[in-house]
């Protein structure tokens, strides 16, 4: 398998041939970078001529149908792998759902970012291709992280299915203890993220399993709106890549500064959980996320009772009522430009 990939350089054409299951394996690249593959869908990549300073996981396809992320990190081990990329930092890539990417949907049994940070071994809930998916994930990223006491990034990569008034903006786990990082801030600007949304709870997401669990600077970070392969315009994550490639390459992390006027940052209010199967909203499918509501406006009913905004302002995201009754329907969000970072 990996002599597959030296030689043709694709690891999704691999991934995807193999989409449940890959023996270990290890080479080394012209003698200068260590490449393992852990299983379907999971390559992990070491410089042996430098003392890397970071750990980073990049992650994507945890939605199979989220394929311009997928696209971008296939281009970043190509050039690993052809030696245009030469590495200063050790690398982890992950594609998430190998099986959903072949059957281009967003999961099969049910949501893979809602079952990390152990939710994927709750006893209530019979196992399925995501949940043991979920828990060798978990163990994949814990042996990566663990093998070092280094600087730990994730950045989990994702399309979302709705229009957004920001184009690319990420989602920052909930952290009490620990303000956010400006630097990091400043990077994901710099590579086109408009806008960050504080988690005001714990949660079972990729991102803040490896935040809650290994102190990583961790986000999930949505690069756009759903498209299939070959319809995505990759130059709109120009940027992103290009920040990318500097990260892996150099040994210092970025120097980039932090502009409060180039972005927006949001504070989580609440939750809209669905309690009762006929929940619906109020607004058509197109609404982009981050549309602001006042207060009092109507945003969802379930069971003959409205949901109304709380406060002026008051925004939407990531809004899906498709969902199993329990589960979070909506974030609702405000504008925060207040928000402590350090
Ligand atoms: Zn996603």
């Amino acid at each position: 398998m990996l002599q597959q990939l030296l030689q043709q350089a694709n690891f999704l054409a691999l991934t995807l041939a193999n989409p449940v299951s890959m023996a270990a394996e290890q080479a080394v690249i012209a003698g200068h970078t260590r490449v393992e593959l852990w299983d379907s869908g999971v390559l992990v990549f070491t410089p042996l001529h430098t003392e890397a300073t970071r750990d980073i996981v990049l992650s994507s396809g945890i939605h199979g149908n989220e394929t311009a992320p997928i696209e971008l990190c296939n281009q970043l081990i190509q050039a690993i792998v052809s030696q245009n990329l030469l590495l200063q930092q050790r690398v982890m890539f992950i594609f998430g759902n190998p099986p959903t990417i072949n059957n281009h949907t967003r999961f099969v049994s049910e949501n893979l970012n809602r079952l990390f940070n152990g939710e994927h071994a709750n006893p209530h809930v019979a196992s399925n291709g995501e949940r043991l998916r979920a828990a060798r994930l978990e163990a994949y990223v814990e042996r990566f992280f663990m093998a070092a006491d280094r600087q730990r990034l994730h950045y989990d990569l994702h399309t979302a299915i709705r229009a957004s008034r920001h184009e690319r903006f990420a989602v920052c786990p909930y952290r009490p203890d620990k303000p956010h990082l400006k630097q990091q801030l400043a990077f994901l600007n710099a590579a086109g993220v408009e806008a960050f949304l504080m988690h005001h709870e714990p949660t079972t997401t990729f991102s803040y399993a490896s935040s809650t669990k290994y102190q990583a600077e961790a986000f999930t970070v949505e690069l756009g709106k759903v498209m299939p392969f070959g319809q995505n315009d990759l130059t709109k994550l120009a940027a992103m890549r290009q920040m990318l490639v500097v990260l892996l390459s150099e040994r210092e992390f970025p120097r980039v500064t932090y502009q409060p006027d180039k972005l927006v940052l949001y504070r989580v209010c609440r939750s809209l959980n669905k309690h009762y199967a006929d929940f619906a909203f109020n607004f058509s499918n197109e609404l982009p996320n981050f549309t602001q509501f006042a207060k009092g406006e109507l945003l969802a009913q379930e069971q003959g009772i409205a949901i109304t905004a709380a406060q002026d302002g008051e925004a939407i995201v990531f809004p899906n009522a498709q969902i199993p009754v329990g589960q979070r329907a909506a974030l609702c969000v405000v504008a925060d430009p207040a928000i402590p970072l350090a």
